[in-house]
């Protein structure tokens, strides 16, 4: 189970989000401190603290996850150019927020390795 975190706060509309897609799994905002043109986050309704808590039974949501992040990519018209999908755990991963998440990053050019 995860806490309650800034994500909950806005799956429950107690704080604003510039909200671009949700539906019964899932809810997708633009990231409030963005790192590219396009930055955003889709995230499970469904409190699980990040992929590493994910077990069988999260397998067609986390599927899910992916699938919208595609759909986000197209309807923001990065997909031609290209675009990142990113999801950090625990700390050496610098995840902050304990609430799973799939980041999209696209409108420039990504480097890599990440830092
Ligand atoms: P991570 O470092 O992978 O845990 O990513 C957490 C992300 O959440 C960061 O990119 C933050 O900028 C973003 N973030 C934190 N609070 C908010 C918020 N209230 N609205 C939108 N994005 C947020």
């Amino acid at each position: 189970m995860a806490h309650e975190t800034v994500f909950s706060k806005i799956i429950r509309r107690e704080i604003p989000a510039d909200i671009v897609y949700e539906d019964e799994q899932t809810l997708a905002f633009r990231d409030v401190s963005p790192q590219a043109p396009t930055h955003i986050l889709v995230i499970p309704k469904e409190p699980l603290v990040s992929v590493a808590d994910a077990e069988e039974k999260h397998a067609a949501l986390l599927g899910h996850l992916m699938i919208v992040a595609g759909q986000i990519a197209h309807s923001e018209a990065i997909l031609e150019d290209g675009f990142r999908l990113v999801v950090n755990a625990g700390r050496d991963g610098g995840q902050t927020v304990p609430h799973l998440h799939v980041h999209i990053l696209g409108g420039r050019p990504l480097s890599w390795p990440p830092g």
